[in-house]
């Protein structure tokens, strides 16, 4: 963590609705343009509010898509009880307006020069779509992305799949033991790789503890627990 992740604290952007969609059963994507220009890092989150919303005025979402393609984009789980922060934000109207504090954050690549392991649970693609898409250059060590869903939803598949890049590699898995198996591969292949790891706060720490057991050192994983699911 550096200062500079933490600066975008400071920064209030008026976001407008570009573009609302459901992917996939209860799970929405939201676009957003904004008159400042907004930078960030891939893998940056924002704190977005509604001022009129009882109770948690704001929840933290990852932004999803990249500054180059110059729109704000979330993804997040709305279920049939949504909280009134979630509802609000599912009525929202094309041209209504949010408030996004930040973004901030600590889980984007800084080295592309050593190996990357990228892995996502569930929801927690969207910092990885992110961080993909940055990517314009075969000019980097591996990366390799291990994206888990035992829903079989995979989020951005599509998208993810077509990144053609010689570097990068990509697993979609829906099996516990095999997402276990492919890590452990790159584990034993790479020594001085870094591990980024998104998602539900349990997986994390499964994820985590494994890699730990395993002698990865504890300042070579960066993590963002989606807390609230
Ligand atoms: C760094 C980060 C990035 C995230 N990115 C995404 C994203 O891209 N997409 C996405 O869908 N979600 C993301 N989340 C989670 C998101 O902020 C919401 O918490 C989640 O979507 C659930 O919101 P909700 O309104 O449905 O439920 P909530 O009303 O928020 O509550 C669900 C439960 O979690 C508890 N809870 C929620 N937030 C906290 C908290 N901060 N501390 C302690 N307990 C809490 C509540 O008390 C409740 O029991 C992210 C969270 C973090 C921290």
């Amino acid at each position: 963590m550096r200062l500079r992740d933490f600066v975008g604290i400071f920064k209030i952007n008026r976001l407008r609705l570009t573009k609302k969609e459901r992917l996939v059963d209860n799970v929405y994507l939201f676009e957003f343009t904004s008159k400042n220009k907004i930078n960030w890092e891939a893998g940056q989150y924002g704190f977005f509010w509604f001022w009129e919303v009882r109770k948690r005025k704001y929840r933290i979402f990852t932004i999803a898509s990249t500054k180059e393609e110059n729109k704000i984009m979330i993804a997040t789980i709305i279920g049939k009880n949504p909280s009134p922060f979630k509802e609000r934000l599912l009525n929202m109207r094309i041209d209504q307006k949010i408030l996004m504090i930040g973004p901030v954050g600590w889980l984007y690549v800084s080295d592309y020069q050593i190996p990357n392991a990228l892995i996502a649970g569930g929801i927690g693609v969207t910092p990885i779509r992110s961080m993909l898409k940055a990517i314009d250059t075969e000019k980097i060590a591996d990366i390799e992305v291990f994206y888990i869903d035992t829903r079989k939803d995979f989020l951005f598949k599509e998208e993810i799949a077509a990144i053609k890049n010689k570097k990068v590699k990509i697993h979609f898995l829906d099996n516990k033991n095999e997402f276990k198996e492919k890590l452990a591969a790159f584990r034993n292949k790479y020594q001085n790789a870094k591990y980024f790891i998104s998602g539900p706060p349990m997986m994390i720490k499964q994820v985590r503890d494994d890699l730990i057991k395993n002698n990865i050192k504890k300042n070579r994983i960066i993590y963002d627990p989606f807390i609230g699911y």
